[in-house]
């Protein structure tokens, strides 16, 4: 299961009520995993508004160096050495190496954990696994904005599950070796050979793509196509685009419609955007399962 809590959904400039973006993506299997994508300005503030603790991010993965989608790092990292953080942190983005050590530079601290820094590319169209678990994977793709942009993927891992009307007809009991069956694809079950076909079945794992900012991008489709959520870029309503390197609500609607999403977040949007319900209307005459992010809005993802 993957829990979705956005903490700010604005564009360029702040209001009273949006934050500048950054998304929390927590995993859960028998443990849990924390993640924040992009670190905007008073991140540190909404996650204490929000019932999550920035203690627990493993790795935070930013999309690009505009101060919207990173001032809040700056702050984020002194609290956590001032509350005694020990665990290593390590911040994924095109470029990551300069600017997390120009980051560290920034003022008078001294860091009392680990802050690894990890480049992505952010040229051409390949899909690159960032980061590798046995449960999920983390990829990064470039997009096409004004700067080195990169979007994200969460990627969980097809697995077998196993079907319980087939173990009955193969007379199989439950037992510690159904879970060698899962990992190792056969096992021998009373002098029988038993595959994992036989009595399993695969179960497609979660995926959550996040575009940061773009403008209607080719690889957002491709690292997108049959995602359970694509988080897009939608800082306009199609009549105010005046510059290049944002997508509009109709630009987020098209791709998913065209790369078969489950559902659509539309984030990044413009201050200037106080009746959201417009921007619904506009997103679901092309796309139905639209939904326009507000801080601190949680989604379930099963
Ligand atoms: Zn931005």
């Amino acid at each position: 299961m993957i829990n979705i809590t956005f903490l700010g959904t604005v564009s360029g400039i702040p209001s009273l009520n949006r934050n500048h973006p950054a998304i929390v993506l927590e995993y859960f299997s028998n443990y849990r995993d924390v993640f924040l994508f992009d670190c905007g300005e008073g991140t540190q503030k909404q996650f204490m508004k929000s019932d999550l603790s920035f203690m627990d991010i493993e790795k935070i993965f930013i999309t690009h160096w505009h101060a919207d989608h990173f001032a809040g790092l700056i702050p984020l990292i002194q609290t956590m050495n001032l509350e005694k953080r020990q665990k290593p942190l390590t911040i994924y983005g095109p470029e990551a190496e300069r600017f997390v050590s120009d980051i560290l530079d920034l003022g008078y601290f001294g860091l009392r954990f680990p802050v690894k820094a990890v480049n992505v590319p952010f040229e051409g169209n390949e899909i690159t696994t960032i980061y590798e678990t046995d449960d999920y994977e983390i990829q990064s793709i470039p997009v096409l904005h004004s700067v080195p942009t990169v979007a994200f993927c969460f990627k969980e891992k097809d697995r077998w599950n196993i079907d319980e009307k087939k173990l009955a007809e193969f007379n199989i009991k439950k037992g510690p070796w159904l879970k060698k069956l899962k990992k190792e694809g056969e096992i021998e079950y009373k002098g029988k050979k038993i595959k994992i076909k036989d009595v399993g079945y695969v179960k497609k794992g979660l995926k959550v793509v996040y575009t940061g900012d773009t403008k209607p991008c080719e690889n957002v489709g491709k690292i997108s196509k049959d995602a359970d959520v694509l988080i897009h870029d939608a800082t306009f309503l199609e009549e105010d685009v005046s510059e290049k390197a944002h997508a509009s609500v109709k630009d987020a609607a098209k791709i998913a419609k065209k790369v078969n999403v489950k559902q659509l977040i539309l984030t990044h949007i413009s201050r200037r955007y106080t009746n959201l319900d417009e921007l619904e209307k506009e997103a679901k005459e092309i796309f139905k399962n639209t939904i326009i992010a507000k801080d601190l809005m949680k989604i379930k993802v099963k």
